[in-house]
């Protein structure tokens, strides 16, 4: 293969692994960075001293990042390992957390005792062992040969039942607070079990099953594995340096003018159309959600049994949909309470939780003292038990809302971008990487999957450069 010069925009999980992967097989490759930090969207804060990972909270689907692994070590030089260059370690956590609804409250899996036990292990049984097939999917084009045993299953499990909503209905041995608490899951995706696939209701069941994962020293660490991975294979990276335009083998940023025979963008979608000089009116759009993220170091630890991973769901899940689809704030949101005592996960001396507010992506600002965040912080408190309003655990704190998120990201803040159609939501469908318009432009994760988080940009990045190493002749 004769060595190509490639842009990568973003230095975000899929821009790092594209440009790792595309420079060991012995490529040219620059990525350009706007921010000054490693990670995009998982984004590293220190808060009195006490290291928090912002963003991405929980890995799922490990079986991408070792196939990501793998095929870093089968590209060009092998003269080290990934794991000698730079080793990272997922711990799994007891559980995917503590569900809290309408009074009733349960463990993913769902603990021995609780009401909903039989029916969540029969529930599990079926689903829990899709991992494999899911996998498969995110690592490969769904039109590839290695795609179609797993397309089979995964539809012969749903029948006819298209949406999460749709599945979940026709389970009637399902109780209605548990389906509540499956479907609650389609907000990773940012929308609603009505707008999500089927398959959308198997992830709770497979994240129970194979556990979560966090890495030890927070989720920062995978951007920052990647970054050494690539810089092994020799990639550049410059930070600070906002890319303004994109024209044909052209990157215009602030100060000066890239060229390249290739360009991949990992930007957003619509910032990345806004670059090319596209039009992306997006007022009247449905956008996904976003939220007000807040961190905060502890001066008393929270009660003791307190889970790792806590989630607190609204009364009425439609009406925060709605709420969200519309841009509104809604009267009750689905909350996620990120507890790390010292010394767990993160190398802290202190007690440091994030409480991230489910939002609309209105692109406002929403501070701690907002009406929103008031009194979604005392629902939290009540429902959670707490003796106190959470906030007075605090002894700092770090809040990022829909204004910081749309600095940088999708309009309103939207943290998966424009809400996609139904047949577009999970690794069914073949994301546009590239076209015949502009066969120099690719496109990777938050510009082809806005949703499915970590396992679906990785998994996207591998796809990609899979495609574009055989039309390099690789
Ligand atoms: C609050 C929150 C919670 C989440 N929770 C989870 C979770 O628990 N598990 C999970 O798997 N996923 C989760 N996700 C999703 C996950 O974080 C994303 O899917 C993933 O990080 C996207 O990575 P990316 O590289 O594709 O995009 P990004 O991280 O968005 O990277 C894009 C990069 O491009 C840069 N950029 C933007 N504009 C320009 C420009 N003009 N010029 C140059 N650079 C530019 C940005 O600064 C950024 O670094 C969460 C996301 C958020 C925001």
């Amino acid at each position: 293969m004769k060595s190509k010069s490639i842009i990568v925009l973003g230095a975000g999980i899929s821009g790092l692994a594209t440009a790792a992967l595309l420079a060991k097989a012995g490529n040219q490759v620059t990525v350009i960075e706007g921010s000054s930090w490693i990670g995009g969207k998982s984004k590293r804060i220190i808060v009195d001293g006490q290291r928090m990972d912002t963003g991405p909270a929980l890995v799922t689907f490990p079986g991408v990042w070792q196939e990501f692994i793998r095929r870093y070590d089968l590209l060009g030089n092998q003269d080290k390992k990934a794991i000698e260059i730079a080793p990272i370690t997922f711990e799994p956590l007891a559980e995917v957390g503590e569900y809290f609804y309408k009074g009733d409250k349960c463990l993913l899996p769902v603990e021995q005792g609780n009401k909903w036990h039989e029916p969540w292990a029969r529930f599990e049984k079926i689903h829990g062992k899709l991992d494999q097939e899911i996998t498969t999917l995110l690592t490969n084009t769904s039109m590839s040969p290695k795609a179609v045993p797993a397309v089979s299953k995964l539809v012969s499990n749903y029948g006819i039942r298209l949406t999460t909503k749709s599945y979940l209905d026709g389970l009637k041995w399902l109780p209605e607070g548990l389906k509540e608490v499956i479907s609650i899951h389609t907000l990773n995706a940012g929308v609603a079990p009505e707008s999500t696939l089927a398959l959308f209701a198997t992830m709770p069941a497979v994240m129970a099953s194979q556990k979560v994962l966090v890495p030890v020293g927070g989720v920062n660490e995978i951007p920052l594995t990647l970054e050494k991975l690539a810089r092994h294979a020799g990639v550049e990276i410059v930070m600070g340096e906002k890319a303004i335009a994109i024209s044909k083998n052209k990157v215009k940023t602030e100060s000066r003018e890239y060229q390249a025979e290739i360009i991949i963008s990992s930007l957003d979608a619509k910032v990345t159309d806004r670059l090319l000089g596209k039009s992306t009116n997006e007022s009247g759009r449905k956008m996904s959600c976003s939220g007000v993220a807040i961190y905060a170091v502890l001066d008393q630890d929270l009660p003791a049994g307190t889970k790792t991973h806590s989630v607190i769901m609204p009364d009425d899940p439609g009406a925060l949909h709605k709420a969200l689809g519309d841009k509104k704030v809604p009267k009750e949101s689905m909350v996620f309470v990120n507890y790390y005592q010292a010394g767990h996960i993160y190398p802290n001396s202190k007690s440091t939780v994030a409480v991230l507010i489910t939002a609309p992506a209105d692109g406002k600002h929403y501070g701690i003292d907002s009406e929103f965040a008031k009194a979604e912080l005392e629902r939290v408190s009540k429902v959670m038990g707490l003796p106190k309003n959470i906030k007075e655990y605090f002894s700092s704190f770090e809040v990022l809302d829909p204004e910081y998120f749309s600095g940088w990201g999708a309009t309103g803040g939207a943290l998966y971008g424009e809400a996609r159609k139904i047949w577009q939501s999970g690794p069914l469908h073949t994301p546009k990487h590239s076209s015949i318009v502009r066969p120099w432009l690719w496109r990777v994760g938050a510009s082809t999957h806005p949703g499915g988080g970590i396992p679906a940009v990785l998994g996207g990045s591998l796809i990609a450069t899979e495609k574009l190493l055989r039309r390099l002749g690789v």
